[in-house]
């Protein structure tokens, strides 16, 4: 069973809905729909099966509808129309308290901007969801020393956040979402604000803890080097739709329009392939008759 199941999902914003929908399914552009309707539809039709352990990334330019998809598997927000099973429960149906259990129990989200609270030190952010938990004192600085030192960072415990550089900031928003022990990390953006040097090592520090730690891991964004090098799959949004699933090979070799082909060769085969993903995929790519990591 998957661990996310995602079926016939489309997500409108504005004051007709129904007229949306109908003109989306006779393949009306989001544009002219908006034209006529002053209705946004945001997500259209979306089915997709997100497994356990995977690291899936959903990829789309700005207004493709990453966030959307983000909120609304996450139940921030409801869907229009289409269900979302989390272990096989549709939480489109569950009542408040439900879904907020199913929620805790299951989701860590990791932002771009970290979120960080000033004025506490690494040690109390990263304890902070535990605390809101109600988690007693002392269990929750236990495990949340465990996670820093797991991402690195013990040494700074008692730092505040304006003492560390982004990437460090960025790994105790990281830590902040394992203390919580999801099962599932969602991860909007998160290392965009990154200097590019910072965001490679993030990247591989993000694949190594993967490995390390199993979860799945859903990750948003618009980078297409970004999602090669991330990505077991990727989805690819454009416009609210799904243009096309696959691993990064399948992507790369049989782009399924021209739309993605065009998205494609705006990255370069040759460093999205990188030795750490080449090699995490051997298998894949040794059956796809590619070289293997000395493509990279
Ligand atoms: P992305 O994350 O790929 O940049 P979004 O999911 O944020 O895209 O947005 C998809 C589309 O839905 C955009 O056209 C955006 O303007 C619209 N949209 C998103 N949220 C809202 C909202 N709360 N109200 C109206 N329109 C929205």
């Amino acid at each position: 069973m998957a661990k996310i199941s995602i079926q016939n999902v489309s997500k409108v914003f504005g004051p007709h809905p129904k007229q949306a929908l109908e003109l989306a399914a006779k393949g009306v552009s989001r544009a002219d729909i908006l034209r006529k309707t002053r209705t946004t539809v945001a997500l259209f039709d979306i089915s997709l099966d997100i497994t356990d352990s995977e690291l899936l990334v959903i990829m789309g330019l700005s207004g493709s509808g990453k966030s959307t998809l983000l909120r609304c598997l996450n139940g921030l927000i409801m869907p229009t129309t289409g269900r979302i099973l989390v272990d096989g429960e549709d939480i489109t149906t569950m009542n408040d308290q439900k879904l907020r259990h199913v929620r805790h129990r299951c989701f860590g989200m990791v932002f771009q901007n970290f979120a960080l609270f000033p004025h506490r030190t690494v040690l109390q952010n990263t304890a902070f969801g535990l605390e809101v938990m109600g988690i007693p004192k002392a269990d929750r600085l236990k495990k949340s020393e465990e996670v820093l030192e797991r991402v690195g960072l013990a040494q700074w415990k008692n730092s505040s956040p304006g003492q560390l550089s982004g990437g460090m900031k960025q790994r105790v928003g990281l830590a902040r979402a394992l203390a919580l022990e999801p099962e599932v990390l969602l991860m909007d953006e998160a290392f965009s604000a990154l200097d590019p040097l910072i965001r490679q090592e993030m990247q591989d520090e993000l694949l190594a803890l993967q490995e390390d730690i199993q979860k799945t891991i859903v990750f948003i964004t618009h980078d297409l080097n970004e999602a090669f090098k991330l990505g077991d799959r990727i989805v690819l949004l454009q416009d609210g739709t799904v243009v096309q699933t696959g691993t990064p090979e399948n992507i790369l070799q049989a782009p399924a329009n021209d739309y993605v082909a065009r998205f494609v060769a705006s990255a370069d085969a040759s460093q999205v392939l990188t030795a750490a993903s080449v090699m995490k995929r051997s298998e894949d790519v040794a059956v796809l008759g590619l070289d293997g990591p000395r493509a990279a």
